[in-house]
């Protein structure tokens, strides 16, 4: 197993994401104890030692199970994680009831790691307004008493919501969680989001290494070019080495079901074989490739954006259009636009096609964005 010592800890490069463990139920909230037992050990056994959890994995059973299993090793062989559900509307106002209803199911005496759950678009306020809500604060008191080891964040916000939360955390923050892979980091704009995290020196942890296991099947667009990056590579395997070309990424976590996907992602972590830089953009171009022919090929030039009399951001607009084409539905792209005043929004557009006249890639804006208008609008009833 590789390791990073990072946080002042030694911590295994891949880590035990604890949201898809083997269950008895269709549900997934029943969690098959017996298997999950024995992957904990396994992972140990084999050099694991971070457990990333939540309070709401499982319809909340994963901590408690987490804590039960984990609990039968030695304290100093695992670090345990878990967040505070801040995208809840009943967790607002709630840190201490939620705090400490965490520390009695997991059992563990602390966290090791504590992450505020899903900073995003609505929910940041809470957070920015700590004299009020008193939720960032809370935590910091629990840090200080020892309860918290380090406290981070996960986030699946645009790049503006997250550098607002930095402007105002970026000194207290250890640690931030990104959706980042091979796919998002031009769809998600995950490349700017890790390169904000950088300029505050946070080191990286990864969730969705594989786009919740799309990526350990990709779509047949993709299949035969990926084969062609590192020929005799498994799918998985190019993913988590994409992951480790880059050098502010100090966990990827995995959100495992099985024991052969332990064993398979154990094996891949026991070496460092980083994707070349021709690799590296390669992949990417695949990558891009698949979501323009999903979606549309924008660029980011924004030429566009100054011959919009609505003054709409085209080229943002468009992201979240291709984010819902690639994931065929997103609540990302609905989260981000929803939180936009009408007159940003896609449905603002009023079809003079002034854009379309100097965008290089000859995209139909006017018509994409009257379509995305028209997916996210709400059906109407009868
Ligand atoms: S077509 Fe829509 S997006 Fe393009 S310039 Fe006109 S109003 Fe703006
Ligand atoms: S001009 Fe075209 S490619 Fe450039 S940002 Fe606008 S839509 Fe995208």
């Amino acid at each position: 197993m590789l390791y990073n010592d990072v946080c002042g800890e030694r911590l295994s490069a891949l880590g035990l994401g604890m949201m898809r463990l083997p269950c008895t139920d269709e549900k997934m909230l029943v969690i098959d104890e017996a298997k999950t037992c024995e992957m904990i050990d396994f992972a140990i056994e084999n050099g694991v030692n971070y457990f990333d959890n939540a309070w709401i994995y499982h319809g909340g059973n994963s901590e408690r199970i987490a804590g039960k299993y984990l609990r039968r090793h030695k304290r100093e062989d695992f670090k345990l994680a878990t967040k505070f559900p801040g995208m809840l509307p009943e967790a607002i106002g709630n840190a201490r009831g939620i705090f400490e209803t965490q520390m009695e199911k997991c059992a563990c005496g602390f966290f090791d790691f504590y992450l505020l759950h899903n900073v995003n678009e609505n929910n940041i306020e809470y957070y920015l307004d700590d004299e009020k809500y008193h939720i960032v604060s809370y935590f910091r008191e629990q840090q200080k008493k020892g309860l918290i080891r380090h406290l981070g964040f996960s986030c699946h916000s645009s790049p503006e919501t997250l550098a607002r939360f930095l402007e105002r955390y970026g000194d207290i923050m250890e640690f931030g969680q990104l959706q980042l892979n091979y796919l998002d980091w031009h769809l998600q704009e995950a490349c700017e989001k890790a390169a904000l995290l950088d300029k505050y020196n946070i080191p990286v942890w990864i969730m969705e290494p594989l786009r919740g296991g799309r990526l350990a099947n990709p779509p047949e667009e993709m299949k035969s070019c990926l084969k062609s990056v590192r020929p005799g590579t498994g799918y998985v395997e190019l993913a988590f080495r994409f992951l480790q070309s880059l050098p502010n990424v100090k966990m990827v976590l995995s959100g495992m079901g099985n024991m052969e996907q332990l064993k398979e992602n154990i094996r891949i972590f026991s070496e460092n074989r980083a994707l070349t830089e021709k690799e590296f953009s390669q992949l990417l171009k695949i990558a891009d490739g698949y979501t323009a022919q999903m979606g549309v090929p924008c660029t980011g030039c924004r030429y566009c954006v100054e011959k919009c009399p609505q003054k709409l951001d085209i080229p943002k607009l468009l992201t979240q259009y291709n984010e819902q084409k690639v994931s065929n539905g997103s609540w990302i792209a609905r989260m981000v636009i929803g939180k936009l005043p009408e007159n940003e929004r896609p449905g603002a557009c009023i079809g003079c096609r002034g854009c379309e006249k100097v965008c290089p890639q000859k995209i139909r804006i006017s018509e994409v964005l009257k379509s995305f208008a028209a997916e996210l609008a709400p059906p109407v009833s009868d």
